[in-house]
């Protein structure tokens, strides 16, 4: 870690770079601790050397998009993360190609597309976050997945290569991608889009937006939903939680919503550990109710061992 300090300091860098970073000023939950080290990379050729630098001292970085599906411990993060809020070039041709840098907001893109008269990203308008994180979690709203409408992504590999993943070649299932068993980072993604009346367009982006209004997704800081849904377990997640009567459950500052049961919110002064409590108690009941094992969709990061 040291090394990298060293290094970093050194570097003429554009990026922006803190020590010690909150990283509750970076999640939608508005918790989690410090990351040693927060740098947000002006360009590639800055992203390379901070990769390389990160290799040389022997470290993992975590990649942070929109920090919209991320609990990070209290114990913060060690080591590197990387922010590529940056990468925000939003490009659309003629026959609706779109091209989206990793840090694109998701909204800002279907706003674009919607500019541009093309359907395909409305259906995820009102979801947080990045591009990127999109990509990594395969994000799935009203029906549609965004492996549905993604052609190529750019990114480097652990080697720091740049390569480009054929989206059609390789397997994006139900909230699962191929980054998430890579080391990688995502730059950009290519979508292909529709040509669309505007008009229905933006009353279906309004609707979407609506309808997650009426749901409660915009009543507190939360992930949305906490946990994926199973077929297997013939009703969604949200449902099995309610059916235990569980919405408006409290661990310290965290809470059930009650207005949809698998969206956990912060009232406020909530800890990761106060979410991660109620987390763990949720699936409990339901596995003790119904034997079914509930799978966090949310990503836990930093180090939980021993919270009870
Ligand atoms: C109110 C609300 C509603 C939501 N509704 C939905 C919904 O309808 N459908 C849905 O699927 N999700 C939903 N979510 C969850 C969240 O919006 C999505 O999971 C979103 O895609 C996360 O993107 P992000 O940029 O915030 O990623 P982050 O939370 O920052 O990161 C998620 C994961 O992606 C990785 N990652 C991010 N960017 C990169 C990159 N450039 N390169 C490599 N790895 C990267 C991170 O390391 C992490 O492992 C909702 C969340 C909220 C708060």
């Amino acid at each position: 870690m040291d090394n990298l300090r060293k290094i970093l300091k050194k570097i003429n860098t554009k990026g922006e770079l803190h020590f010690n970073e909150p990283m509750s000023s970076h999640t939608t939950y508005k918790t989690g601790g410090p990351a040693e080290i927060y740098y947000a990379p002006s360009d590639r050729d800055e992203l390379k050397l901070l990769m390389s630098a990160a290799e040389q001292a022997g470290l993992r970085p975590f990649i942070l998009g929109g920090g919209a599906n991320l609990l990070v411990s209290d114990r913060g993060i060690k080591g590197l993360v990387i922010d590529v809020k940056n990468f925000n070039s939003i490009s659309i041709t003629p026959d609706g190609i779109a091209s989206c840098g990793a840090g694109v907001i998701v909204d800002r893109a279907a706003e674009a597309a919607l500019d541009s008269g093309f359907c395909g990203l409305d259906s995820f308008y009102g979801m947080p976050g990045t591009i990127g994180g999109a990509v990594w979690m395969n994000a799935r709203c009203y029906g549609r997945s965004i492996s549905d409408i993604l052609i190529s992504v750019d990114y480097l590999d652990e080697a720091c290569i740049l390569q480009r993943m054929d989206a059609q070649q390789n397997k994006f299932e139900y909230k699962k991608t191929p980054f998430q068993t890579m080391n990688t980072v995502i730059l950009n993604a290519e979508f292909r889009l529709e040509s669309g009346d505007k008009d229905l367009i933006s009353r279906n982006m309004s609707e979407n937006h609506a309808d997650r209004k009426k749901k409660g997704h915009y009543s507190g800081p939360s992930a949305g939903s906490v946990f994926k849904n199973n077929r297997a377990f013939g009703k969604p997640s949200g449902a099995i939680i309610d059916s235990l009567g569980q919405r408006g459950t409290t661990v310290g500052g965290a809470k059930i919503s009650d207005e949809h049961a698998n969206i956990f919110i912060n009232t406020g002064n909530a800890t990761s550990t106060d979410i991660y409590r109620l987390i763990m108690q949720t699936k409990k009941r339901v596995k003790e109710a119904y034997g079914f094992e509930l799978e966090p969709e949310v990503q836990m990061i930093g180090d939980f061992t021993d919270i009870i």
